[in-house]
């Protein structure tokens, strides 16, 4: 089976075997009927974050109706590099951007952090988690990045165990070229896990930058001689991350 015998590839919640009979969500009725226009008898693959990827036919798509038949599993479960994305959210769209990009490249947990200067003080995780699977189905992901709760810096920090390298992207190291990205990441061993982590519009507090000074296990990096904006930055530091440590291919 070819993968491009699939019109297309659905995140299903639930159970994943040879001969299970699921019923996509009214959204992925609507996907494959109208935007797709499939039909009875072709193919779809099928997800669940857990239990690799399945093939299945649709079995019936019609106004009221619409089931798929799981016919046999085509990709093993395989999970995304341990690389979690903390992150000062930005407003609406970028915020999007940044879960959608960041699912793209493989972050396997997305933590909205509040920061001393961060402007936003709610995050809807349900439509951060719409993004993720969004952008899971389309890159042949086969997990889902977990979205956790919008919680304070302090909290974060406490939460990333000391073995998880913190990687700090701090824009007053902006212009120093003994801080570039890739040149610190290429001189540091290879992690097993890793926290990227990204401030807000207003950058990082004293305090903040102070705490994060003292910090076991923690990089501080640059991302060139330009100020970014957090989602750029965000994207600029895992796919630094990515190419270097992660599951890119191996370019030596
Ligand atoms: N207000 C800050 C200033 O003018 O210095 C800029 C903050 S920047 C818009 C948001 C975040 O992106 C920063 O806190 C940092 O984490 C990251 N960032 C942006 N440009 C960067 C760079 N060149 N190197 C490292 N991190 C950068």
């Amino acid at each position: 089976m070819t993968r491009t015998a699939f019109k297309a590839r659905l995140y299903v919640p639930g159970n994943l075997a040879t001969g299970v009979s699921i019923i996509p969500d009214k959204g992925q009725q609507h996907y494959l009927a109208s935007v797709m226009r499939l039909v009875t008898g072709d193919m779809v693959a099928l997800f669940n974050g857990v239990d690799g990827e399945w093939q299945a036919t649709i079995q019936s798509l019609g106004r009221r109706s619409c089931s798929l038949d799981v016919i046999a599993q085509t990709r093993p479960q395989r999970a995304s590099p341990d690389l979690w994305l903390l992150f000062a959210p930005v407003k609406k769209a970028r915020l999007d951007f940044i879960a959608q990009k960041a699912s793209e490249m493989g972050t396997s947990v997305i933590w909205p952090t509040r920061t001393d200067f961060c402007q936003v003080t709610r995050v809807n995780d349900d439509r951060l988690a719409a993004n993720a699977i969004e952008a899971a189905e389309q890159t042949e992901r086969l997990d889902i990045a977990e979205i956790r709760d919008f919680a304070p810096l302090g909290d974060v920090l406490d939460a990333v165990p000391e073995d998880r390298l913190l990687i700090w992207c701090d824009e007053a190291s902006a212009a120093k070229g003994d801080l570039n990205a890739v040149s610190v990441f290429a001189a540091h061993p290879k992690p097993q896990r890793a926290a990227i982590l990204i401030g807000p519009e207003g950058g990082f507090s004293e305090n903040e930058r102070s705490i994060l000074d003292q910090r076991e296990n923690c990089l501080k990096v640059s991302l060139g001689p330009r100020i970014l904006r957090a989602d750029t930055a965000a994207i600029a530091a895992l796919t630094c991350f990515q190419s270097v440590y992660g599951d890119w291919p191996n370019i030596t």
